[in-house]
């Protein structure tokens, strides 16, 4: 038996303000675990994302968080990185419509507004990307499976609290994709620590262009 005390475990450098992996101090062998605190604005990810071996659920403790998913059907294909513009496979058309009008009503100001507060690469990261989206409120969970693509924000002026359980443990090949200025898509991204070690730089891998930096 081993018992943590969530607030005793270091906070990962990245895109939330606070992410405890608390799987060390527990010892877990199959399950990778980290406890999130989102401000407005912020992310669980570094950016539009699929773990190859890897499920994942996500508790939400406190708040509301909204996952985008779907739109990548083959990460290693020439049409992989359109941002959006294939319809999603499934024949559930009202779903769709569900996700265009959610998609709009989220960008009005309030994003916009978030993204420019949170500076650095938060307003790309905003980008949208997926062609679902699901809101996710306190007490609720989400799974996604190994290789799907998604990712988690705060987009409402409340924080998140929410634990994301991964398993197994090891997530196997991760793909991450932020929109590039420089190549105009969705590319696939690298991670890399600053000289100084005081921020996460995300880098296009076909440009090496950074397109954000999590301080
Ligand atoms: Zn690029």
């Amino acid at each position: 038996m081993r018992k943590v005390r969530t607030h005793d475990v270091e906070s990962y450098m990245g895109p939330a303000s606070v992410k405890r992996p608390l799987a060390g101090e527990l010892g877990t062998e199959s399950l990778a675990i980290n406890y999130f605190e989102l401000e407005p604005g912020e992310s669980f990810a570094f950016g539009y994302h699929s773990h190859a071996d890897q499920e994942e659920v996500f508790y939400v403790v406190e708040g509301t968080a909204v996952f985008e998913t779907g739109a990548i059907e083959n990460p290693a294909g020439d049409d992989g990185a359109k941002a959006g513009g294939d319809a999603p496979t499934g024949d559930d058309t009202t779903a769709g419509d569900t996700a265009a009008s959610d998609r709009a009503a989220a960008n009005g100001g309030e994003t916009a507004d978030d993204g420019e507060a949170a500076g650095d690469g938060e307003a790309a990261n905003g980008a949208d990307i997926g062609v679902e989206r699901v809101t996710v409120g306190a007490g609720e969970a989400v799974r996604f499976a190994p290789g799907e693509y998604q990712q988690g924000r705060n987009e409402s002026g409340e924080r998140v609290v929410a634990l994301a359980l991964g398993a197994p443990k090891d997530a196997g090949e991760t793909d991450i994709r932020r929109e590039c200025v420089s190549c105009s898509e969705f590319t696939s991204q690298e991670i890399d620590m600053t000289d100084n070690r005081d921020a996460l730089v995300t880098r296009c891998v076909a440009c090496d262009t950074e397109t954000g930096r999590f301080g």
